[in-house]
């Protein structure tokens, strides 16, 4: 990734997660966390003239556009405040209402975060392909809700394709513990991961201006905040556990702490063929059977379970 030399202009796709369910948690209200939030995407507007901003909000059901609006009008005009900021504040703050009202239930407090990031890099993508000037993407995520095991491989796709496209992805995890996905997305893009606890969640505008405000440029100079504890490890699929060694599906790439004989992701069932059997081989045990690739013959490829150290 070529290095910027001087402040240009950014792209920042800021993803709100109004997950109803997560925020009743939190003892920050979700509405004074969106004013700060607002406060922070002024700010970074009024840092360049030429910054471009795409707000999306998700939920456990949706995730749409909330600035700019799809379709949406201009808001009721006021001379005593700059244009571009009314229209951001007036359009953030009545779509997020809008996803609040309209989500029936928020269930168990996961957020489509995965489906964010897709629609954010498309956008990045699109964006990048039609610009005339340099422009340097990044990505920030204010998370509520906790990580849901069946957005594991969509989110770890969408980071290194981030990763590839070179946009940094910031990560405010507002509400809970750690988000363990968030903080590897942090990590390999080159951004921060910052937690607010409980004590501390008066303090998200303060965290945003400090860790996430700066631009590609400025981060060169300044000290970002460590992770030193970040957990590499995968989390299995079963159980959402931190796995050391696991059992890794040839076909989906599920990530299970035991063996199976049906992968709960695909529904592919694996064969427990004794590799080598009767051909004067050892016969190697079924954990530690490799994947087998479909055979030159044009005989149908054979899914295996795959023991795997994840560490
Ligand atoms: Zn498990
Ligand atoms: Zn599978």
């Amino acid at each position: 990734m070529a290095e910027p030399l001087e402040s240009e202009s950014s792209l920042l796709v800021v993803v709100l997660d109004v997950n109803a369910g997560a925020w009743a948690q939190s003892a920050l209200p979700l509405d004074r966390a969106l004013q700060q939030a607002v406060i922070f995407i002024n700010a970074y507007l009024a840092l360049n003239t030429e910054n471009r901003l795409v707000v999306l909000g998700t939920n456990a059901h949706e995730c749409r556009y909330l600035y700019p609006a799809p379709g949406g009008g201009a808001p009721a005009h006021d001379v005593q405040v700059y244009e571009q900021f009314r229209a951001v504040d007036a359009r953030l703050l009545s779509g997020a209402a809008a996803m609040v009202d309209g989500a029936a239930s928020d269930g168990a407090g996961h957020s489509l975060v995965s489906r964010a990031l897709s629609m954010a890099l498309c956008h990045i993508r699109r964006t990048l392909s039609s610009a005339t000037s340099k422009v340097w993407p990044r990505i920030l995520v204010l998370s509520a809700g906790s990580d849901s095991t069946r957005e594991y491989i969509s989110l770890m796709n969408s980071i290194f394709a981030a990763q590839k496209m070179s946009v940094l992805i910031d990560a405010c995890k507002v509400v809970g513990p750690d988000s363990v996905f968030l903080q590897q997305a942090a990590d390999i893009t080159g951004g921060n991961y910052v937690r607010l606890d409980a004590a501390g969640s008066e303090s998200l505008l303060q965290t945003l201006m400090f860790t996430c405000l700066a631009d590609h440029y400025t981060r060169g100079i300044l000290n970002a905040p460590g992770n030193e504890l970040i957990d590499f490890r995968a989390t299995c699929f079963c159980h959402k556990r931190v796995v050391d060694i696991g059992f890794v599906c040839s076909v989906c790439l599920s990530i299970f702490c035991q063996m199976a004989p049906v992968c709960s992701t695909c529904q592919t069932k694996f064969s427990f063929k004794i590799a080598g059997a009767g051909k004067g081989r050892p016969a190697a045990a079924p954990a530690a059977a490799t994947a087998s690739a479909p055979s030159a013959a044009g005989g149908t490829p054979s899914a295996a379970m795959s023991s795997l150290n994840l560490s």
